[in-house]
């Protein structure tokens, strides 16, 4: 047998061991998402303990289907997708033996949401502009500010926070990265309300909010190094979903060409074949990105691949609208909801239009990801940053 073979035979034998002790059909569907984590099926690419098996991350795939297949029940990736998409990555890369065992299993398992309290009003594509303060007491910190946009807050038990620790220092170097409390007496969660009519983010505001030292991610002052990991792993988050064939937003609109001949025009046919080749580039892209990813660290190619997505699902929305007429500009309901996941297929094509609208703002504008390929893929020079070398509380606001 080759080693791929061997490692596929071993994984079977796993999963079969898994599904004999925990009946899909019978067993409860948190106690068998426990047993997953606990047998190194949850994300075979982390270390034994910590869920995994320490193997490339390609394997997870065949894992997944083998448990589908059986009925497993499902961690819902949306539902928790800061935790698995950015809190994960970074804690595993950052942070301490305690806080990998505290914190992992039940961010897996969707026991505990997580959210991230990285925007602020003035501070968001320039994000290490923040200016919530941290100060620290002992062993704890004090936490002040205002963040903004924050995806689930109102669901987190747990958020990861960006705040400024030294003002003294140039912005890049003064601030650190923790583990921040969401029931913390001094944690409120306001909704906003976005032009779906949902409210699937919030204003958050820090009022003495106290976290201990023990739930710092990384050394004091390094908190950029942290937040860019978690940057990084935000974008393939977004924007390199393993997806099949037509599973994504193409998908209801060539369902819709195939099945309902009275919407077809020549010209729309044009557009449409021209949005599902885009697409398929898009999908096999992201396959090659994840490829890289199990070979390594996220690298500045994810923030190619979340711009493609945004501009695609922005095109292909409005394709649909026109694709529909006027039964695309129904809107289905306006009552303010904050629901449970973003959910762009259980919806019509008036949500998903106006809803990727978000998709070129949020984990970063399309125009700052531009940014980063000129620099840091095409090498290009870069922009000018005036404010490099000055101390952060000296910087003009
Ligand atoms: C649906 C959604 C969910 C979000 N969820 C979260 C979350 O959970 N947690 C969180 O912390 N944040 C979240 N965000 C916030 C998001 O990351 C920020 O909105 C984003 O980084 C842009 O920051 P800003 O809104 O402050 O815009 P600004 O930075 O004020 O930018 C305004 C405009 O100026 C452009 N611009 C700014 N600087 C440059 C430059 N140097 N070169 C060229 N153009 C530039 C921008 O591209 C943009 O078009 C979310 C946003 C959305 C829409």
């Amino acid at each position: 047998m080759t080693t791929e073979e061997t490692v596929r035979a071993d994984l079977k034998e796993r999963v079969d061991a898994l599904l004999t002790t925990h009946d899909p059909a019978t067993t409860d569907q948190l106690v068998f998402l426990r047993a997953q984590f606990d047998a190194g099926l949850a994300w075979v690419h982390f270390p034994e303990g910590l869920g995994g098996l320490g193997l490339p991350r390609a394997h997870q795939t065949y894992v997944n289907e083998l448990l589908a297949a059986a009925g497993a029940p499902d961690n819902d990736p949306r539902r928790i997708g800061i935790g698995l998409g950015m809190a994960a990555p970074t804690i595993l890369a950052f942070g301490t033996d305690e806080q990998k065992r505290r914190f992992l299993r039940p961010l897996w398992t969707g026991e505990e949401v997580w959210c991230q309290l990285f925007s602020e009003p003035g501070a968001g594509s320039d994000l290490a502009a923040v200016g919530t303060r941290a100060v620290r007491d002992g062993d704890t910190w004090v936490v002040n500010g205002q963040k903004v946009w924050t995806s689930s807050a109102h669901k987190a038990r747990w958020a990861i926070l960006l705040a400024r620790t030294d003002p003294d220092v140039p912005k890049h170097a003064g601030m650190s990265y923790f583990i921040c409390d969401m029931t913390d007496p001094g944690v409120e969660v306001r909704p906003l309300r976005q032009i779906t009519g949902e409210a699937e983010f919030n204003e958050v505001f820090l009022s003495d909010a106290r976290i201990p030292d023990a739930h710092r991610l990384g050394e004091e002052g390094e908190g950029w190094k942290v937040a860019n990991a978690t940057l990084m792993n935000e974008r393939v988050a977004i924007g390199g979903n393993a997806a099949q064939r037509e599973v994504s937003m193409i998908g209801f609109v060539a369902n819709a060409w195939r099945t309902r001949p009275e919407l077809r025009r020549p010209e729309a046919h044009d557009q449409l074949t021209s949005l599902w080749v885009e697409a398929e580039v898009a999908r096999l892209s992201g396959k090659r990105l994840r490829q890289k990813l199990a070979a390594g660290e996220p690298g500045p190619e994810g923030s190619g691949m979340k711009l493609t997505f945004a501009r695609l699902t922005q095109q292909i929305t409005g394709f649909e609208l026109q694709l529909l007429g006027e039964e695309g500009l129904r809107y289905a309901d306006w009552t303010m909801t904050r629901p449970d996941i973003v959910d762009f297929t259980g919806r019509d094509a008036g949500y998903r239009y106006l809803r990727a609208k978000g998709n070129s703002i949020e984990g970063g504008t399309s125009e700052i990801l531009r940014n980063i390929i000129a620099e840091r893929v095409l090498k290009l020079p870069a922009e000018p940053r005036a404010d490099k070398d000055i101390a952060w509380k000296d910087i003009p606001r």
